[in-house]
């Protein structure tokens, strides 16, 4: 079809035009494409780049868009194939850059990736901006601020984008870091009132390429780390060193955020992230499904969608309790009843005595990256106990249970301990507002209509 060849550039610019494409992703994907060849019913484009990265993307999200242009265009029905430019036949010299030691410093989760990250009009501009700031770190947006409400992946689309820069250009040096870490790190080495150690853990962060610091409300306020952060943060941006952040609000609405900071973040783009509508909890449901060995019926898909909505780790929630119990339940069909009996504690969290102490447990575990193994084990360091005690307090408060009860489902002998815990959540409650607002995070993601 010489047709198709002689249109190239009229394809690609109607799939702009179609599919409402911004100009970044645009010129970053599709603009470089290039037709290479017809074969059989198949069309095989060109992506001019060595980068497996790439191909994978492209691959993910643009084919379908050939496809229809096509289609529409040429009124004939092709399928689509890409094809790496340096694609050798014997590509024998794969390099797993995971294991590379930029990689593993950089503190990734592997399954944060723009491949898995489902766009919709509730992080589409957000989606855009971090993709660019992969393309070109220090270019472009400085700092990229991304702010939004609890479960709405705003740590998904941070470590996309470590993912994306380390697969494109392997010798970046990529940090991603929680604000706690963070905090941890700066208090550590001040307490140790060893210089050396001070200069070390400036060093860690001041010679990032890409920083990233996840929930940065929780720095604000805590005088030595903020101030700390401040001194960084100019560091590396003078040096034209990408910074990425995240908050659950805008700066302007992060109340004790020093002024000199708002000016700063105001340097760069501050995006946000919705809750996903409709359209948006279908896409990740279907994403989920089909990553999933057992087949999931649309209408039970549907049912998710219409009842879960205030975000994406709900979502998620809500559907491997599906799997749990089709585990459980030892069957490969699941029926709407099914999913209606799993879902109740999710869907009417109203009714408190329907959260499990799982579920708390795995909200507190994801919250402070810990394992429920952990928090169960006589580990007394700070990293376990805290989590430890909060989940002890939330049990009482959220669900009413009894101290003896915290303590047999935690397996310790004595529930004087669980006592102890809970009286000490309270009373930092109090004296720490920082604290005060993160524990009533934790509560409303277990709990958003109490
Ligand atoms: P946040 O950091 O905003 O609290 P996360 O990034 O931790 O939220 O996201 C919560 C969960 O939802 C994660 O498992 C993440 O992979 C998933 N998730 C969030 N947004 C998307 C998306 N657009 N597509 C697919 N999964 C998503
Ligand atoms: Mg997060």
């Amino acid at each position: 079809m010489q047709e198709i060849k002689e249109n190239w550039e009229k394809i690609k610019e109607y799939i702009k035009t179609e599919y409402e494409l911004n100009s970044v992703s645009y010129n970053t994907w599709i603009l470089p494409l290039d037709f290479y060849k017809i074969e059989e019913n198949t069309v095989f484009i060109l992506i001019p780049s060595d980068n497996p990265q790439a191909f994978n993307y492209i691959n993910k999200k643009y084919k379908h868009f050939f496809k229809e242009a096509i289609s529409v265009l040429f009124n004939d029905s092709f399928d689509i194939e890409f094809v790496l430019d340096n694609s050798k036949e014997d590509n024998e010299e794969y390099v797993d850059i995971t294991q590379s030691i930029n990689y593993k410093n950089a503190n990734l989760n592997p399954k944060y990736k723009f491949e898995t990250f489902v766009i919709g009009s509730n992080n589409k501009l957000a989606h855009s901006a971090a993709l660019a700031v992969a393309e070109s770190p220090g270019e472009i947006y400085n700092p990229l601020y991304i702010y939004g409400g609890a479960g709405l992946g705003k740590t998904h689309l941070m470590h996309s984008i470590g993912h994306f820069t380390l697969e494109s250009k392997p010798d970046t040096n990529v940090i991603y870091v929680t604000s706690e870490d963070f905090t941890n790190d700066v208090i550590e080495s001040i307490r140790s009132g060893n210089q050396s150690t001070i200069t070390k853990m400036r060093d860690k962060y001041r010679n990032a390429d890409v920083l990233m610091v996840d929930d940065i409300q929780f720095i604000i306020g805590k005088d030595a780390t903020q101030e700390e952060f401040f001194n960084t943060f100019n560091t590396l941006h003078l040096a034209g060193k990408q910074i990425i952040l995240s908050s659950d609000k805008p700066p302007k609405e992060l109340e004790t955020l020093d002024a000199r900071f708002k000016s700063r973040f105001a340097m760069g783009l501050i995006v946000d992230i919705q809750a996903p509508d409709y359209e948006t909890r279908m896409a990740i449901l279907r994403q989920l499904a089909e990553n999933n060995a057992k087949k999931i019926d649309d209408d039970i898909i549907k049912y998710i969608a219409e009842n879960v909505k205030s975000n994406i780790r709900e979502l998620e929630g809500a559907f491997n309790q599906i799997i749990n119990i089709s585990r459980i339940e030892n069957t490969d069909h699941i029926t709407l009843d099914t999913a209606e009996k799993a879902l109740k504690n999710i869907i009417n969290q109203n009714q408190n005595e329907l959260i499990t102490p799982d579920y708390i447990l795995n909200v507190v575990c994801e919250e402070f990256g810990v394992s429920p193994e952990d928090m169960r084990s006589s580990r007394r360091n700070q990293e376990i106990v805290t989590p430890r005690h909060i989940f002890m307090y939330l049990c009482r408060q959220i669900i009413d249970m009894t101290y003896e009860d915290i303590a047999k489902y935690l397996m310790k002998k004595d529930h004087t301990t669980v006592i102890h815990g809970y009286k000490r959540v309270k009373e930092d409650l109090l004296k720490d507002p920082e604290y005060a607002n993160r524990i009533n995070n934790i509560k409303v993601k277990i709990s958003p209509q109490n």
